[in-house]
């Protein structure tokens, strides 16, 4: 017997039409170079319909791939709903991908046009020449002053929304399984993956994000979200947000830990999102602003060591929220927030639950897998196993039929993650796949040791990878940044570490540098830390 509910689309097009009717107030803050400007969702959704009537006049076909190389900004906001809601695919693209990755999406993605911030086509014009399936590149004027080069293709953003009426009724989506939005893997593992999200599934993972035990986004909250809007659609927030009717305060160029912090105390936002290494950086800043709108500091995409969340709870008595996800999972899936009955806890036992990835958000399935046995692990807090993932917003697979090893017989995404999870459903990530060090058998977790050494006082950032060892197979070696002006031994790293780990975990090198390579999205570069020890003679 089948139900007798009306069958309507889940789609974008509810969430700007919603907004439109009911938010036409709430506020959207860019920082610019040279100020801010602040905008009234009215004004925003006004030029949405005037983009989607551009796209139309422009040529751009149904179902097209649209580009964007953009910073976050309302301009970009206008492409997330212009795009989408008229039935084309919004490909954001990696604005730190290096040219060979940047031809390589925009080839695999057949993108019909790239929308570029002007500050950022130098960067985009190195592949001008490589990018045959793109008929215009329009230039959106961000006040830097790049040269905007004589070619036929390029179009400037104001002329073609001043070309004509803006779209007019509404937006219509039929097939809520239709393609809205494309996000590509950061090609840690080989070349990028196309990871192509729908309707339904951004509807349905930005009405999870609102729920209370998620992230509890209303109407009220005032948003930043600091994670790039070319990273998994910066988390959704951007879409969350409207659907709640939030203001948003974009960050634009102006992402120093400084300017971020600045913002936070003129615009009093209450949620704020980002990776660890921006939430590290800000760390010594924080007693130089009134940080008290603040209600969540959200934080994922890599590990966050317990002395990095217990910083914050010390400067300004608020603790990072975790969470854990990725490109294939659109990506929030586990949350830290605690259970209440965790919150009676003592300060220390809540600080480690907090330095957990979280515990599954509704609709999310997770299963752990043991990647020798193909035995599902129990939740016990210590069977470790392979994190597989289940649910509406997780892929089923990849743009062009790439990387199908990465999903299960049964259509499960296998992430590469190991994992444990305790009996009250909380996720410990113990490392990737490839990241783990193998040593005599047997597993250390880098991100464990990583996250110790994080731990010293003099310690900025520690990444800890494999070196191959005749004996063991591999060894443990960490790269260290001491703090400003801190001077640190091998010998008191170890001191560190030994009351902590087991006595073959401890690292057999420890190498002091002054900064560490980090990815596109701000993760350490393993791969590079890995080829730089090949290079290291031993002494
Ligand atoms: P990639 O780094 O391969 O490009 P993503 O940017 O999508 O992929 O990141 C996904 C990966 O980032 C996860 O598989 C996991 O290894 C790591 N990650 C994400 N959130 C966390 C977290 N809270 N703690 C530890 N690792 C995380």
């Amino acid at each position: 017997m089948i139900g007798l509910m009306q069958d309507r689309p889940l789609s974008l097009p509810h969430v700007f039409h919603r907004a439109e009717m009911l938010f036409a107030d709430k506020e959207i803050v860019t920082a610019t170079a040279s100020g801010e400007r602040r905008s009234a969702y009215g004004e925003c959704f006004e030029r949405v319909r005037g983009l989607a009537a551009a796209l139309d006049r422009l040529g751009v076909p149904a179902e097209a791939r649209v580009g964007t190389f953009c910073s976050n900004t309302q301009t970009h906001l206008e492409l997330y709903f212009a795009v989408p809601c008229s039935g084309r695919v919004l490909h954001t693209i990696n604005i730190r991908l290096f040219p060979d990755q940047l031809a390589f999406v925009v080839a695999d993605a057949q993108d019909d046009v790239v929308f570029v911030d002007r500050a950022l086509l130098p960067t985009l014009w190195q592949v001008a020449d490589r990018m045959p399936s793109v008929h215009h590149i329009v230039v959106i004027d961000d006040g830097s002053n790049e040269a905007v080069p004589d070619d036929p293709r390029v179009v400037d953003y104001e002329t073609l929304l001043a070309g004509g009426p803006p779209h007019s009724g509404r937006f219509v989506i039929d097939d809520e399984n239709s393609a809205a939005a494309l996000c590509y893997t950061s090609g840690t593992t080989g070349d990028p993956k196309g990871v192509l999200y729908s309707h339904r599934s951004m509807m349905l993972h930005s009405l999870t994000s609102l729920a209370a035990d998620v992230l509890a986004i209303g109407e009220r909250d005032r948003v930043q979200p600091v994670v790039p809007m070319f990273h998994v659609n910066a988390w959704g927030l951007p879409y969350t947000s409207v659907l709640a009717g939030a203001n948003l305060v974009l960050p634009g160029t102006q992402t120093a830990p400084g300017e971020l912090l600045a913002q936070i105390e003129r615009h009093r936002v209450t949620i704020s999102a980002g990776v660890p290494t921006i939430w590290m950086g800000a760390l010594p800043l924080l007693h130089e602003h009134d940080l008290s709108s603040l209600r969540m500091v959200l934080c994922g995409g890599a590990a966050v060591p317990q002395s990095l969340s217990e910083g914050w709870r010390a400067a300004i008595g608020l603790p990072i929220t975790q969470a854990w996800g990725m490109t294939e999972t659109s990506p929030i899936c586990t949350v830290g927030v605690l259970r209440g009955a965790d919150n009676e806890l003592d300060d220390e036992e809540r600080a480690r639950l907090r330095a957990t990835q979280g515990r599954p958000v509704p609709l999310f399935d997770l299963r752990l897998v043991n990647p020798e046995t193909g035995a599902e692990q129990p939740w016990d807090g210590v069977s470790a196993g392979e994190l597989q993932a289940a649910g509406p917003w997780i892929a089923s697979g990849y743009l062009n039929g790439s990387g199908a090893d990465g999903f299960t017989e049964d259509g499960w995404l296998r992430t590469g993650d190991i994992a444990t999870v305790d009996p009250g459903g909380y996720l410990n990530l113990v490392d990737r796949t490839k990241d783990l060090v193998k040593s005599g058998g047997e597993w250390i977790s880098s991100v464990t040791l990583e996250n110790h050494i994080m731990g010293h006082p003099a310690v900025a950032e520690a990444a800890v990878v494999a070196k191959p060892d005749p004996r063991w197979s591999e060894r443990p070696v960490a790269f260290v940044v001491p703090r400003d002006g801190a001077r640190l031994t091998m010998d008191e790293v170890l001191a560190h570490l030994r009351p902590l780990v087991p006595k073959w975990w401890l690292p057999d090198d420890v190498h002091f540098v002054d900064a560490l390579p980090k990815t596109g999205t701000g993760k350490f570069a393993k791969r590079v830390l890995r080829a730089r020890l090949d290079a290291i003679v031993p002494e």
